[in-house]
Order: structure tokens, then C-alpha cells, then sequence
């Protein structure tokens, strides 16, 4: 997995007063993790840091052993794993059902196809090749049964879209459970923060190095799916790593999809459903779910649900 350096989000500020907070910073999840405490207890950040670590060794797409890789490398046959891997499955496939197979964690053998989240070589694969790839995508195929997970044969799951989200959950009730009262936990630009007199959060523009606006947050989470950290050109259009599980192709024409709620796991499988459903199925979607906004920077504009609006501090 490559480290990925420049954020979707940008933490920008914390208007508490400076040298109270410590930032300490790691790597996991192919890409940059930071953490902020109160200075008076640095410590704690690692301990959050050790549940980032746990959730990173159970799902990433790498690691032989990772529930991930043991559950794909047994489609077909039930396989025991974490209880915490049957914790993010269950929210996924609430989401998927959600959101209508927008989010579908079983459109993993497409996303391989086109080389995403295994190696850098980004590629265009044949037609065929991907309409078979598209008939193992259904999230409804997925068992569990107690600790253990059966997908159907032939499928293959990814938690990309989910698993970073969960991780920052699973750091932040780790520091809820030492009373730690003020917090930030962000990995590759998504993050939960918990800041009573809250933090400023920079939206970096899709397009060019500025910032679109600032967020403030006091309490809650904001992740970010946009098309312009992973993407490949193919005969001069350009392609995102986010699918949609129906056609078996990458999304064309976002830009990104920033989205805030009280937890990061819904928060992240959200702004990548809502990245395929487009602004405007999108925001249909967000009328029925209560107390999660979205932002949707597209070619042909930018809108945004309407309590999205109070958390915005600045539009530039
Ligand atoms: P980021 O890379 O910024 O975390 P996302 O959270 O949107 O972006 O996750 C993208 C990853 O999720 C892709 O690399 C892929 O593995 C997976 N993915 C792509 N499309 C979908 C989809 N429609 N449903 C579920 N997972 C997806
Ligand atoms: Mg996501």
C-alpha cells in the first residue's frame, strides 16, 4: 500500500490554545495516521493508535493473513475471524442495503481487476474481463454466522471504503474509555474529532492546491471520497478508483464528496456510496437518513445537504 501524503482534509487549526494539544503520527492503512491529545496525557494516543494497527492487520489487502485476505482466499466456504471484522462486515452490509448496492463490498474482484488497491500499475482491463468480474458483485451473498463469514464462491470482498472509518471509530472509543475529553484521530484525510470548543477542518479543492472551505467540528466525524488522490488516464479520460458495482466501471465526472456524521465507519462507506449516486441521487438518499450531511463538489457545480451548511465556517 502506498502512503498517501497529501490529505483530502486538512486539519488546519484547533482553536483551543496552542501547546495544550500533542499531534503524535504514524503509518498504517497505506497512509499517514495523526493523532491528537491533550499534551498532559500523550500517551493515550498510542494506545489508539494499537486499535488503528489491530483493525489495519485484520482487513488490509495485503497481508495473507489478514480476515480479508483468509475470507477471499476461501469464497465459497465459512471462514472464523475477528469479531471486529464481523462488526465492520455487518455495518457494510447495512450500508450496501442502504444504499442500494451503491456500496458494495463485494465489487473487490473489479476493483482487482483494474490492478486498484494491490499495485501501482493502475490498467484498463478487456470488456469481457470485467462483465464476468461484475457477475460476482452482490453483497447479498455474504453469510455470517457467529464469528464466522462465508462469501459466495468466486467473490471477492475489499473493506477499503469502510475499514478506515471503523478504524478511527474503534481509536476513538479506545480514548472515550480512558476519558480522554478532547481529541483528533485522522488517517489519510478522514477523521472523528471530539473538540468542545471545536476544530477547524480545510477542504482542499478538488481540482488545483487550494482549499474549497472550512469546516468547523465539535463532535463527529468527516470523511472524504474524491477522484483526484487515485485515478488513471485511459485514452485521455480519466478514471477513480471508486466503482460502480452495477456497470463494473470506475465513476466519471465527480470530484469529490466530503460528508460529516457522528461516526467515521458510516461516515466513510457513505462518501463513497454517495460518490457513485452523484449529487443527485445522493441527496435524495441523505432526505431519509437523519443526522448525516454531504457536500458534493461536481463538474457542473457544488451543492450540498441542508444542515451540511452549519458546519461550514468559509467558502472561498
Ligand atoms: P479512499 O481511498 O480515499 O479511502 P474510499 O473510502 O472511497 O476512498 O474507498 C475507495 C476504495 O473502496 C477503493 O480503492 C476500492 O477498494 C473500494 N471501492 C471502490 N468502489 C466501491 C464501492 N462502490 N463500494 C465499496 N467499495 C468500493
Ligand atoms: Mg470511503
Amino acid at each position: 500500500m502506498r502512503a498517501r501524503i497529501s490529505l483530502l482534509l486538512l486539519i488546519l487549526i484547533l482553536s483551543c490554545s496552542r501547546g495544550k494539544f500533542v499531534k503524535r503520527t504514524y503509518l498504517a492503512m497505506g497512509t499517514v495516521v495523526n493523532i491528537t491529545v491533550p499534551a498532559s496525557s500523550p500517551d493515550v494516543a498510542d494506545s489508539a493508535f494499537l486499535a488503528i494497527h489491530l483493525v489495519d492487520s485484520l482487513m488490509n489487502p495485503i497481508s495473507p493473513l489478514s480476515d480479508l485476505n483468509r475470507i477471499n482466499r476461501d469464497s465459497g466456504h465459512w471462514v472464523r475471524v475477528s469479531h471486529y471484522t464481523v462488526l465492520c462486515l455487518k455495518r457494510a452490509l447495512e450500508i450496501a442495503e442502504l444504499t442500494e448496492g451503491a456500496f458494495d463490498p463485494t465489487v473487490g474482484r473489479v476493483v482487482h481487476l483494474f490492478h486498484f488497491d494491490r499495485a501501482p500499475d493502475f490498467r484498463m482491463p478487456p470488456e469481457d474481463s470485467i462483465r464476468i468480474a461484475r457477475e460476482y458483485v452482490d453483497f447479498r451473498k455474504i453469510q455470517i454466522r457467529g464469528d464466522s463469514v462465508r462469501i459466495g464462491r468466486g467473490q471477492q470482498i475489499t473493506l477499503a471504503a469502510i475499514a478506515k472509518g471503523f478504524a478511527i471509530d474503534l481509536a476513538c472509543e479506545k480514548l472515550d474509555s480512558l476519558d480522554v475529553s478532547s481529541y483528533i484521530v485522522e488517517a489519510g484525510g478522514d477523521l472523528r474529532v471530539r473538540m468542545p470548543r471545536g476544530a477547524k477542518i480545510g477542504i482542499k479543492s478538488p481540482r488545483g492546491e487550494g482549499l474549497f472551505g472550512v469546516l468547523k467540528l465539535k463532535d463527529g466525524a468527516a470523511c472524504t471520497s474524491g477522484d483526484y488522490e487515485r485515478f488513471f488516464y485511459y485514452r485521455g479520460k480519466r478514471y477513480s478508483h471508486i466503482f460502480d458495482p452495477r456497470t463494473g466501471m470506475p465513476v466519471e465526472g465527480e470530484l469529490s464528496v466530503t460528508v460529516i456524521g457522528p461516526d467515521a465507519t458510516t461516515v466513510d462507506a457513505l462518501s463513497t456510496a454517495l460518490f457513485v449516486l452523484g449529487s443527485g441521487r445522493g441527496l435524495k438518499l441523505l432526505e431519509r437518513l437523519e443526522n448525516y450531511e454531504a457536500l458534493f463538489i461536481e463538474r457542473d457545480g457544488v451543492s450540498m445537504s441542508p444542515g451540511f451548511r452549519k458546519y461550514l465556517e468559509e467558502v472561498f
